[in-house]
């Protein structure tokens, strides 16, 4: 089977190392428009649960990926200054770039072939890859290819109204995953902190659209809003500062997050031979968007 993966983010890349390892006959080519080291965010986190499923799918980069993580099982919440910690979690954190070497790494090793640096147009599904079995849209979470086709794929996209921006900072927070809800003049903010190697931590702020307006956060560059963030929380940081590196996202660095639903992820392109009746000869789909990725990100909800 000859498969193409738009987009070389962990759905791609996990996919093609699935394909590989299921059958090392299956020829799978990753497209992916950034460099390898090029990404976005900080660090990310995995219930020990799925790293189980990891290891369980292909025990080689399960291993690599639970090796280099930072593990806890607290989680502390702070509201306004006093702390509740309780036990029992299992959580393990990861930077979202060493995370793809890792997987750029498995998946060479299978002979998955990686193309970096390679925007994908729609016109490609026909062009370029007309001779692939199964084209994978694993093109994230703005996918060119589900956007295309909202009817097939039934999709639904509901934009939820926080607005959150993802920063990194030098604190640690060691100890545990850590919640702080803070009280400003105009309202509740709020942090998702959790370390993801010997050095750094995520810095996830939260908060809800009246205190982002009253903020002014929507007029800020990324680096003021930065700054901001790190005077409301610096009880917490020690000294440290927050650091930002969305330079991919143009204008303010506060995003939303969209629910995306898809109800159908398949549509098939059947060519036919002119015999009567039609004879398909290919068969071909694409998948959008390809998720073997597992989210088990505990958002807390107040
Ligand atoms: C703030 C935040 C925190 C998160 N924390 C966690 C966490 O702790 N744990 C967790 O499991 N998940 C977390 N997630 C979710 C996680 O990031 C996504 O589930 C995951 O990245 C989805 O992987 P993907 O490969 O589908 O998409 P992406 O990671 O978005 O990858 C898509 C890839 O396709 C490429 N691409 C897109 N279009 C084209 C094109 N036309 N041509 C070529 N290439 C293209 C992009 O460059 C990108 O590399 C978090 C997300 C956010 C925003």
């Amino acid at each position: 089977m000859k498969m193409v993966c738009l987009g070389g983010g962990p759905a791609g890349l996990y996919l093609g190392i699935s394909m590989k390892l299921r059958n090392p006959e299956n020829e799978v080519a990753v497209y992916e428009r950034n460099r390898p080291d090029d990404t976005f965010g900080w660090g990310v986190v995995f219930s020990d649960q799925t790293v189980d499923n990891l290891m369980e799918n292909d025990p080689r980069s399960g291993k690599a990926i639970a090796d280099e993580f930072i593990h806890w099982d607290l989680i502390d919440c702070y509201v306004e200054g006093k702390v509740e910690r309780s036990g029992g979690h299992g959580f393990i954190g990861l930077g979202r770039k060493r995370m793809l070497q890792l997987l750029h790494q498995r998946a060479e090793e299978l002979g998955v072939e990686l193309h970096f640096e390679t925007e994908v147009d729609l016109d490609d599904i026909d062009g370029r890859f007309a001779d692939a079995d199964i084209i994978v849209a694993s093109d994230g979470l703005n996918s060119k290819v589900r956007n295309s086709d909202l009817d097939n794929f039934e999709c639904t996209i509901d934009v939820r109204p926080n607005k959150f921006v993802w920063l990194g900072t030098h604190q640690t927070f060691s100890d545990a995953f850590t919640f702080i809800f803070e009280k400003t003049e105009h309202g509740w903010i709020w942090v998702h902190a959790y370390q993801f190697d010997d050095k750094t931590s995520t810095f996830i702020v939260e908060t809800t659209p009246e205190v982002y307006d009253a903020m002014g956060f929507e007029h800020m560059t990324h680096e003021e809003s930065a700054e901001t963030c790190r005077k409301i929380f610096e009880d917490y940081l020690d000294g440290h500062d927050l650091m930002t590196n969305s330079a991919h996202i143009r204008g303010s660095a506060w995003i939303s997050f969209p629910y995306v639903k898809c109800d159908n992820w398949i549509k098939m392109t059947v060519s036919c031979s002119s015999a009567t009746p039609p004879i398909p000869h290919t068969s071909r789909s694409a998948l959008a968007p390809s998720s073997v990725w597992r989210t088990p990100y505990p958002w807390p909800s107040i």
